[in-house]
């Protein structure tokens, strides 16, 4: 009579079935008598039914996680002889830990080869099987060619708000989401460096600039209030020799910039008076030989409706235009729906060539400073109601539309409840602009 040797019986718990079938074909499959479980309640009532000597348990098992699946086994004494190995892709010291004090014979990490499942299966029936110990490759020994090192587009060609309050500077903990500092932006393009106004913003930035030898700054202002200049005496690369700074700026109703920024800095408001910067500091009026090329940069701007003479500006770069309009008031004591100004609106007028200057934008910059109620009480302040601002959007074609120049008294909580009061107002008259709000120390590709 032949001696037919009889089979070791092996339960496979996973949830996949390629490699359930990769065991069952395998030359070493043979070998067993196996069954098969893919959920964790199966693992039970297999466990009961077939009887196996040896579980390959995954960690993962859906419905029963495989910790779990062990205890329930184990409350059985019938089982106790059972072997069982635990396989994982989650391979934490936790689990590791976890599955190893449940009794677990092996923690076997995935992926792994069939062989090796088996050589630990054959080692296991001939009674040597020993949880090897925890390890797994920490960062360092992680081949540096394997790790994926992406390059931020703000790289080197980038906008940064370094101030986007309007009116007054603020501080305090109701202010820290979206800061305090008032206008001031910067825009780099490879080495060309250029800002836009010396709000309060501008003494940090002017902490982080990276200056060479005799490099020049260009510093345009939209105006001269006072949120648009107060932070340039505090901006410490006047202070440094082999530095030019050229400042642009609309002319002057009643003093140019440069009378203005003398009496700024006479010794009875600050003890360095401008004639005696280090720097050298140059003025230079946005007139008719517009737009002005910096580098690769364009900057063009145009008149907008605000308290004596300001302009909005466009920024172009070879890969993107941006236009930035800080103060405008737009469609002035207008009060009613914005679905209401049609593009032959007499109140409109007035600003269809601004609407014209901003087409080619890809993103607009624009202010929204006050809510259509607070609208009533400021109307001819110089700044645009959320709804009114809406339409001068509507009208260029923009769909990115950043909101800047905050109220000194809108807190984190009412720029939260403005941004959807913006979104609302967008919906409701159809629209499709991506609307956001800017902040101190937002960065984006340019
Ligand atoms: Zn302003
Ligand atoms: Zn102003």
């Amino acid at each position: 009579m032949l001696n037919v040797k009889k089979k070791r019986k092996i339960l496979i718990a996973d949830p996949s079935t390629p490699l359930i079938d990769a065991i069952l074909t395998s030359k070493e499959g043979q070998e067993y008598e196996i069954a098969t479980a893919k959920t964790g309640p199966a693992v039970l009532t297999k466990v009961q039914e077939f009887e196996p000597e040896l579980l390959i348990l995954d960690l993962m098992m859906p419905h029963l996680h495989g910790i779990e699946v062990m205890k329930t086994i184990k409350t059985n004494s019938r089982y106790k002889s059972m072997g069982i190995i635990v396989t994982s892709y989650h391979v934490m010291v936790q689990n590791y830990h976890a599955a190893i004090e449940e009794g677990a014979d092996y923690f076997l990490v995935k992926p792994f080869e069939i062989e090796q499942l088996f050589e630990l299966i054959d080692e296991y029936f001939r009674g040597g099987l020993k949880p090897a110990p925890f390890t797994l490759k920490s960062g360092h020994e992680i081949a540096q060619t394997h790790c994926y090192h992406p390059i931020p587009s703000t790289l080197t060609s980038y906008l940064r708000f370094w101030g986007t309050r309007g009116s007054n500077p603020v501080a305090g903990a109701e202010y820290v989401r979206y800061g305090g500092n008032t206008s001031c932006l910067e825009v780099r393009h490879g080495s060309d460096l250029l800002i836009i106004d010396a709000g309060t913003g501008i003494r940090q930035l002017g902490d982080v600039i990276e200056l060479e030898d005799d490099q020049t700054i260009h510093l345009f202002l939209s105006h001269t209030h006072w949120d648009h200049i107060t932070g340039f005496p505090f901006f410490s690369p006047l202070y440094k020799k082999n530095c030019n700074i050229v400042i642009w700026s609309p002319v002057g109703f009643e003093k140019s910039t440069k009378e203005l920024f003398t009496s700024m800095m006479a010794y009875a408001y600050f003890p360095v008076r401008l004639d005696e910067m280090k720097a050298n500091v140059t003025f230079k009026e946005l007139r008719d030989d517009r737009p002005v090329s910096i580098g690769n940069i364009i900057v063009d701007c145009h008149f907008t409706n605000h308290p004596g003479p300001t302009v909005g500006f466009k920024i172009k770069t070879p890969d993107r235009t941006v236009g930035y309009i800080t103060d405008n008031e737009v469609l002035l004591g207008y009060h009613g729906h914005p679905n209401k100004i049609h593009l032959k609106h007499p109140l409109i007028e007035p600003y269809l060539g601004l609407i014209e200057f901003l087409k080619d934008c890809d993103m607009i910059v624009h202010e929204a400073q006050y809510f259509p109620e607070e609208y009533y009480r400021k109307t001819g302040w110089g700044h645009s109601s959320i709804s009114n601002a809406t339409v001068l959007l509507k009208y260029t074609g923009c769909k990115e539309w950043l909101v800047t120049h905050h109220d000194p008294n809108h807190k984190d909580i009412d720029l939260q409840v403005k941004l959807q009061l913006h979104n609302d107002i967008i919906k409701e008259c159809n629209l499709n602009i991506n609307v956001d709000i800017a902040y101190d120390g937002l960065m984006l590709p340019l």
